[in-house]
């Protein structure tokens, strides 16, 4: 531990972001870099408990205190080393992560929001790491001859990758977009993390002999049977993007788009590309219905845009600002989230549901709500009820519908592989991450349902360790899970 009184000596400092009124003006990361002398001061806070309930929370088993009481002895050289040993990526989870480490942290015991400042520090080792050239390519001393394809390229899909090729497989990465990178790319705006981060990965990945492969769309346009001609093991990491619809009357109207037709358009326009018909939020009274990682970058898209208003529809209750008494830590604390984009502007409308839509010459123009209390019931969850006479009009040019995931989408390759799908139709994966058809593994939110990036890089390294060992007899990769 760096210093025994760190944490009654130091409060938590919050994170330093841009003015609001500036950020809104461009797409750059809007959370600013931790001053080096205050981040000694956070990771100093530290008590590298008898039992790390950090470790509990972090589901790559990041070891927490080391790397704070590294930084706070400013041996960033070693910080790095034990923040890759467990996460191949932690300039992603550093910025986009919603830290169930912290969640769990002893100093949250009481008041949540005193726990270390653990995402901060884990962001600050690798951008130092990267600034001082530290990050380089480990290529694999020598190759095993087998070749191993992953399909998707997201976090699960790019730590595969990585894992594979650094003891001596020959990996080719296959993704239907024409960029790599998953939701990281296409899902994730540029405010939260600019995509100069994944591309600066992928040159390390290539000249470790990862082969990317772009536009090839597997059961599509790629025959699954070449895959199985040409390689010893699939991974399959193609995510979980089954939007839940709203079937209510006017759905079909024009400007009503799924989030995930809105947020892709948005970041390639970033990437520099043109987009013909673009869905934009521009001087449009855009309404989000469903809150969440999506909403939030749907509500700080719109913003960006120029919307005339935001507003953001929520069926659940404002959640409390405190963990509530039935919600003790180190349990995931269900207490009120204020993402940086809710910062922004824009108006959140608690336990409301959506009726209908109306338009004229088929285009949204309103949206029609009503009231709803949660009524508890005996013995099971509590039922939702409109209150009567509470109903609403909004404006309504642009609709988005983020109300999360319903597994993956449907491929033909499922039905030719003969691969098995569990009752919420994610596909289901062994202890080692085998599907049912040998040789052929699963990770990330394929397999899990949608979830988190920190989950799709353990679930990438768990992959790896599982096709390493199929192949090979053994194998010294480490599995999280
Ligand atoms: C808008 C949005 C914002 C989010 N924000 C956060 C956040 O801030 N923090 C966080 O932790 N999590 C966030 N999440 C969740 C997180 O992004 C996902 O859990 C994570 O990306 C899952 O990783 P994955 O590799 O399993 O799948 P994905 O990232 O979904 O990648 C799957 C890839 O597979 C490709 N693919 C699919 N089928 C095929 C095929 N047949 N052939 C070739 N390629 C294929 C897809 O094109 C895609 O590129 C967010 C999700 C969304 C939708
Ligand atoms: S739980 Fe918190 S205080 Fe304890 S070791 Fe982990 S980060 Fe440090």
């Amino acid at each position: 531990m760096g210093k025994p009184t760190g944490f009654m000596e130091q409060g938590r400092e919050y994170l330093h972001k841009r003015p609001v009124e500036e950020r809104v003006k461009d797409w750059k990361e809007y959370v600013l870099p931790f001053e080096p002398s205050h981040l000694k001061d956070q990771a100093a806070r530290c008590m590298d408990c008898g039992i790390p309930f950090c470790h509990q929370g972090c589901p790559l088993g990041n070891i927490i205190p080391d790397w704070n009481d590294l930084v706070y002895r400013d041996r960033w050289r070693e910080a790095i080393e034990r923040l890759h040993a467990t996460n191949n990526f932690p300039e992603f989870t550093g910025r986009l992560c919603p830290a169930p480490c912290e969640n769990s942290c002893t100093l949250g015991m009481d008041v949540y929001k005193s726990a270390v400042n653990i995402k901060a520090i884990e962001v600050s080792i690798i951008d130092h790491a990267f600034q001082e050239g530290w990050v380089k390519p480990m290529p694999p001393a020598k190759l095993t001859g087998k070749k191993v394809a992953v399909v998707g390229s997201g976090p699960a899909g790019l730590a595969a990758a990585q894992q594979l090729a650094r003891v001596g497989h020959k990996v080719t990465v296959f993704e239907r977009a024409d960029r790599i990178g998953g939701l990281l790319r296409y899902g994730i705006p540029e405010f939260k993390m600019e995509k100069r981060h994944i591309d600066r990965r992928m040159k390390q990945m290539e000249a470790e002999g990862v082969e990317f492969k772009v536009n090839a769309n597997i059961g599509h346009n790629v025959p699954i049977d070449d895959l199985k001609k040409n390689f010893d093991a699939i991974v399959l990491c193609g995510g979980a993007t089954q939007a839940r619809n709203l079937p209510v009357p006017g759905r079909d109207l024009k400007g009503i788009h799924f989030a995930m037709e809105y947020l892709p358009q948005s970041n390639k326009v970033q990437e520099g590309d043109k987009i013909e018909n673009q869905i934009t939020a521009k001087d449009k009274h855009v309404i989000v219905i469903g809150g969440g990682d999506t909403g939030a970058d749907c509500i700080g898209t719109a913003h960006r845009q120029g919307a005339k208003s935001v507003t953001s529809l929520e069926v659940l209750p404002k959640p409390p600002a405190e963990r509530a008494a039935d919600n003790p830590w180190p349990q995931w604390a269900r207490i009120l989230r204020v993402a940086g984009a809710h910062e922004e502007g824009g108006e959140i409308l608690y336990s409301v549901s959506t009726k209908e839509f109306t338009g004229e010459n088929g285009v949204v123009k309103k949206l029609k709500g009503v009231k709803i209390e949660w009524v508890p019931q005996p013995g099971g969850p509590p039922k939702m009820q409109e209150i009567a006479g509470s109903e609403f009009e909004l404006p309504a040019d642009l609709v988005l519908l983020a109300m999360g995931f319903l597994g993956p989408e449907k491929n033909p390759l499922f039905e030719k592989l003969g691969i098995e799908l569990d009752q919420r139709s994610n596909v289901k994966g062994d202890s080692n991450k085998m599907t049912n058809v040998p040789g052929v593994f699963v990770a990330g939110d394929m397999t899990r349902g949608q979830s988190l990036i920190v989950w799709a890089i353990a679930e990438g390294r768990a992959a790896a360790r599982g096709v390493d060992l199929w192949l090979m007899g053994e194998t010294t990769l480490p599995s999280p899970l």
